[in-house]
């Protein structure tokens, strides 16, 4: 292992600044510490977007990550900045995918929202994806008036997206039209996480009323009568993320019985009974906030990413932080990539190879950066 260790830094001295090494918190720590840049996916791509000198970027992550990254990459401003010339972003496995992005296809969210418009006008019906999504869904969302959120911009999202469905005027029966439209309210049909879709919507103060779930294997409106999803304020796709669905309210009755003074803080992508039941919820990047800034001696139970979880418990040592089930819960596609395969990566880019190139098709990519950019602006 030492010589695959000493082969990354001497391919990465040679490779220098024209090489950049993205690593998602849950990647293993071997992993971690041969990167450049650590954190979430959007944060990653957003930071490695601004980076002028690089011409590759191996992302240690999952598919739909250096999907993002390519876009933001080589937006068209950023090929200006560059004279054209194109950020290539590799894989180190291309099997490297998210179960949970891919329980949302394009061809399937078409046909639900196509059936939405039976009910509703068509702008009326505002998509928003979650990031952890294809590039397919997020220039989807670009094509009808939609945005991108993650799991710290989920309410401003919503909040922005609710608020969207204004008519434009025209002839007097397309303004009698338009007065029966402006009486419907805009409605989110959000994808593909159902989880962050109910916590973030039930924090906004959303009546379960105004939740619908819509099964995809269900015919007729995925399973809800018409007058449920026209009551619906958000349509929520049934997606969730394994990783995050294994946590129960048991769990932390459990770890509540041993550790009395422990405090238990979640990611939005686990069950609403979960969050509720929780002291604090919130993304990744508010987990490690929360429990970096707590004071020595202080006890957490998290429930999140085990490789996540176990590196804070290391960086942490004065603090007791200890994962929330007992069982742990590893993302398998993260833990794909392994030192072997970063190390074959790197020969591979340095000989110019370029294995493993994730390259977002040109007919998609202009509609997947508008959406990101709307919520960019919702946020601002
Ligand atoms: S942790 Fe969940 S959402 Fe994240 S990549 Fe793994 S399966 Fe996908």
């Amino acid at each position: 292992m030492n010589n695959l260790h000493d082969e990354i830094d001497a391919i990465r001295q040679r490779l220098g600044k024209k090489l950049l090494i993205l690593g998602h918190h849950y990647q293993r720590e071997e992993i971690v510490a041969h990167t450049d840049m650590q954190g979430d996916s959007f944060q990653l791509s957003a930071a490695a977007a601004q980076n002028t000198d690089c011409e590759t970027i191996i992302f240690c992550g999952v598919h739909f990550m250096a999907e993002t990254a390519d876009i933001l990459a080589n937006s068209p401003e950023n090929l200006a900045k560059r004279g054209g010339r194109r950020v290539d972003v590799v894989l180190p496995d291309i099997d490297a995918g998210c179960s949970m992005a891919e329980m949302a296809t394009r061809q399937d969210v078409e046909y639900c929202r196509n059936s939405l418009t039976t009910l509703f006008d068509d702008d009326k019906i505002i998509p928003v994806t979650y990031v952890n999504s294809t590039a397919e869904l997020k220039a989807f969302c670009g094509q009808h008036g939609g945005f991108a959120c993650t799991s710290t911009n989920a309410q401003a999202v919503l909040r922005e997206a609710l608020q969207l469905g204004t008519s434009q005027p025209g002839t007097p029966q397309q303004e009698s039209l338009q007065k029966q439209k402006k009486s419907q309210k805009p409605c989110v049909l959000f994808f593909p996480d159902q989880h962050l879709g109910q916590n973030t919507a039930i924090k906004m103060g959303i009546s379960e009323s105004q939740i619908s779930l819509w099964n995809s294997n269900e015919p007729d409106f995925g399973g809800n009568t018409p007058e449920q999803i026209k009551n619906s304020r958000i349509i929520l796709w049934n997606g969730y993320c394994c990783v995050h669905q294994k946590f129960v309210p048991g769990h932390i009755d459990e770890i509540r019985k041993a550790f009395p003074k422990i405090r238990v803080i979640v990611h939005p992508e686990c069950r609403r009974d979960v969050v509720e039941k929780a002291d604090e919820s919130g993304s990744t990047a508010f987990i490690l906030k929360q429990i970096t800034e707590s004071p020595a001696g202080s006890q957490w139970a998290v429930g999140t990413e085990s490789r996540f979880v176990e590196r804070l418990a290391r960086q942490n040592p004065d603090k007791t932080i200890v994962n929330l089930a007992f069982q742990p819960s590893y993302c398998e596609t993260m833990g794909l990539i392994e030192l072997p395969k970063l190390a074959a990566m790197l020969m591979s880019v340095e000989s110019g190879l370029k294995r493993n190139l994730i390259r977002v098709d040109d007919h998609i990519a202009p509609d997947a950066l508008r959406c990101l950019r709307r919520m960019l602006q919702a946020c601002s």
